[in-house]
């Protein structure tokens, strides 16, 4: 059986969420928590923060960020084919490590 963890997922790529109050929201990993095994995603799982003053925010306040979202409850969209997609990671001659979408068979790091 195929495993798929997080330490797949990078920063930069594109994931849909498959769980939680925003499944089926597409968007850019802005973050990766690997001790955690926990994402943040552009605009998705906001919730409110509370604010103390600062120089930047001087009346403080509530604001919106990303909230943490486990790695099981999104999948990567695949660079080559856009479709939500399983990885396999392949060892190359070089020795260097490739993602490959279950999709396509394409590699995801090729760009
Ligand atoms: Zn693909």
């Amino acid at each position: 059986m195929q495993k798929q963890d997080s330490t797949r997922i990078k920063k930069e790529d594109k994931v849909k969420i498959i769980a939680g109050k925003d499944r089926g929201k597409i968007g850019k990993v802005i973050r990766v928590d690997k001790k955690k095994n926990r994402l943040l995603v552009e605009k998705a799982n906001m919730i409110k923060r509370h604010v103390k003053p600062s120089m930047k925010n001087p009346q403080g306040g509530i604001m919106e960020a990303e909230g943490p979202i486990h790695w099981s409850n999104v999948m990567i969209i695949c660079s080559n084919c856009v479709k939500p997609a399983r990885i396999r990671v392949k060892t190359l001659d070089s020795g260097e490590k490739a993602r490959i979408c279950s999709k396509c068979n394409e590699t995801m790091d090729s760009k």
